[in-house]
């Protein structure tokens, strides 16, 4: 699943969706009457290591009772007074693992979303999918559903780096399923690569890198390493990990091979073929406004941001009982908002408004100052009228938005 999708709240799963925070979404219409929604599966066939998301091994009738929670749930989201009038531009449906999810399963879920919501006939839908656990005639249920975009979980092309991260395929198994997806149609398709991992040198992400860019994905995403404090190997440590100056010369491998293929790095993790962008994650990035479903997931409408109940028998319980299942809320303030929009907006190549930046410097002369030897150093530049970042200044990018916070 991609960055942000997912957050804190409810960690344990233990306190109880209060009821007031039900109203929350019904409580904040949104500015925009265009929207995305974000669909949380929380299955996954086996835990990796580096994984903190919201997810746990499927067991036996888990997914039929999610389903049944997350139908009532879009009922609810339907029913909010401001639903009417507004039109997904967006689905995307992320986990843990939806290509778990059956054809009809996917099919009867989408459905039930297009009788709640005006779905835009052009909408981008998007289901990630974990290579072992797709085949050309599943996917082909997905494109006959509605799906028009899917996300593709390599990680790795090393097979002996694959079982080490608790990943279930191998490369040919990759490849295989990249291929399905070509053949069941799938004209949008994006594959997810890893770098900084325990084991991997410059000369093997060279050939993953260029095993992958040959395939002609028109979308690409590559994370490098971060050892979460929810994952298997924040809380145990993991040996073997590539020297900090060996990430940056990883990170600079792929910046040159995607732009020799004619990919745009459009966002810190993102390339994609000239109108190929995620259009769902543009969302996040331009801190616009979108619902959602799913235990654990997050949503953003009018000022409020709120996360739904993480742990999947509570979310379903509570929608049992014919609540939304929001576990916790956040009013932004203004200026909460413009720092959102500042970093979030800073993450892509476009950048900002240069009139951004410069509200947030109001007042603040130490940060100004830093900001100047960013310019200085070709980290941050101005471009017309808007500020960015440089792929070099993507690089460090972390450092100045603790600061721009
Ligand atoms: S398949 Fe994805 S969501 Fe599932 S455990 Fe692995 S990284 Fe996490």
């Amino acid at each position: 699943m991609g960055p942000g999708s997912v957050t804190a709240g409810d960690p344990f799963g233990a306190a109880p969706a209060e009821p007031g925070l039900a109203s929350v979404p019904a409580d904040n219409p949104p500015s925009s009457d265009i929207l995305g929604l974000y669909v949380h599966v929380p299955f996954c066939a086996k835990r990796c290591g580096y994984c903190s998301f919201n997810t746990a091994p499927l067991e036996d009738g888990a997914m039929a009772r999610y389903l049944e929670a997350l139908h009532r749930e879009i009922d609810l989201l339907g029913a909010l007074p401001w639903a009417a009038r507004v039109r997904l531009a967006t689905v995307f449906m992320g986990g843990g693992t939806p290509s778990l999810m059956a054809a009809e399963d996917l099919a009867a879920a989408l459905d039930r979303i297009r009788a709640r919501f005006a779905v835009a006939e052009d909408a981008e839908i998007t289901v990630e999918c974990n290579p072992e656990s797709v085949t050309r005639q599943k996917l082909e249920g997905y494109r006959v559903a509605g799906v028009n975009r899917l996300s593709l979980g390599v990680q790795s092309l090393d097979d002996s780096i694959l079982p080490r991260l608790g990943r279930l395929h191998d490369a040919r198994g990759a490849r295989a399923a990249f291929e399905a997806a070509r053949e069941a149609g799938c004209a949008n398709l994006s594959v997810d690569l890893m770098y900084g991992l325990p084991g991997l040198d410059i000369d093997g992400w060279t050939r993953a890198v260029d095993a992958v860019l040959d395939w002609q994905p028109d979308h690409l995403s590559a994370y490098g390493l971060t050892l979460d404090a929810g994952s298997l190997w924040g809380a145990a440590g993991i040996d073997g990990l590539p020297a900090e100056q060996e990430q940056i010369d990883q990170y600079w491998r792929l910046a040159r091979a995607a732009a020799a293929h004619g990919l745009e790095h459009y966002e810190i993790s993102n390339y994609a073929r000239p109108r190929f962008r995620s259009r769902h994650n543009q969302i996040y990035w331009h801190a616009a406004e979108y619902l959602a479903a799913g235990p654990g997931a997050c949503g953003f409408v009018g000022s409020a941001r709120y996360a739904n109940v993480r742990a999947t028998p509570r979310y379903c319980q509570t929608l049992a009982d014919g609540v939304l299942p929001v576990a916790s809320a956040e009013q932004l303030s203004s200026r909460q908002r413009l720092g959102e929009r500042l970093i979030l907006g800073l993450r892509t190549a476009d950048g900002v408004p240069a009139t951004w930046l410069e509200a947030r410097l109001d007042g603040a002369p130490d940060l100004r100052r830093r900001i100047e030897t960013w310019r200085a150093q070709a980290l941050l530049v101005d471009a017309g009228d808007r500020v960015r970042l440089t792929e070099a200044g993507f690089l460090l990018s972390d450092a100045l938005f603790v600061e721009l916070l």
